[in-house]
């Protein structure tokens, strides 16, 4: 495994022209936002790697952190914390102190989609940088996908055949090469408010990677 920083999407990263049309847009509407390819959050000795979808508007495209100022942070973080994958207080917002223990977030698309929806071509050109961001965590013991996007990602990332590693939310997968590859469905506000995903179902998934992980 490789021990070196992932490689980056640049700040104005081309390789998607419908992103960077709709990232150019909320430039010139939104100037004191984020609007770019959002990196990372946590530290690269992580061994657990948390994999959204991608950013959200409002959220991490305003804030410049994965899941920083939106719904889908609000059950996350509370998640993470209350299973010791992170300290501090939760403010919304990249400055807020909060940080993450043994635990690292990024998303399969770095920048923020019309609609919160990539295109299976957006998905596979970001693909690249999770490739990388996964080789580059020395320590990485398990993968939480959040949404069956995530997951089919992360399983063509690892090599894997997506038909032998169906997504299914409590799924546990082992991986080759040890990886422990876990599914739930994504923390949306959509997810939760439709009752697809309560509180107890991702305190419960979340849970079972710190017992595994110990
Ligand atoms: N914010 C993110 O960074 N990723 C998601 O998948 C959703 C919200």
């Amino acid at each position: 495994m490789r021990q070196s920083p992932a490689r980056l999407p640049g700040h104005d990263c081309p390789v998607c022209p419908r992103l960077v049309a709709f990232r150019q847009a909320n430039r010139t509407a939104e100037p004191g936002w984020h609007n770019a390819p959002v990196p990372s959050f946590g530290a690269q000795d992580a061994r657990l790697l948390i994999v959204g979808l991608a950013p959200g508007l409002k959220g991490a495209n305003r804030t410049g952190r994965p899941f920083t100022g939106d719904y889908a942070g609000d059950l996350l973080y509370a998640t993470l914390k209350k299973f010791n994958f992170a300290a501090g207080d939760y403010g919304r917002s990249p400055d807020d102190g909060f940080r993450l223990i043994d635990c690292r977030i990024t998303n399969a698309v770095r920048c923020a989609p019309p609609e919160n929806k990539p295109t299976p071509a957006e998905i596979a050109a970001c693909r690249p940088f999770l490739v990388e961001e996964i080789a580059s965590l020395p320590r990485l013991k398990a993968i939480l996908a959040l949404g069956s996007i995530a997951h089919a990602s992360v399983v063509k990332t690892l090599g894997e055949r997506l038909a032998l590693r169906p997504f299914k939310h409590g799924s546990l997968h082992a991986l080759e090469g040890g990886l422990l590859l876990a599914d739930s469905y994504h923390c949306s506000r959509y997810n939760t408010n439709t009752g697809r995903l309560t509180t107890e179902m991702f305190e419960a998934a979340v849970a079972e990677l710190r017992r595994r992980l110990g």
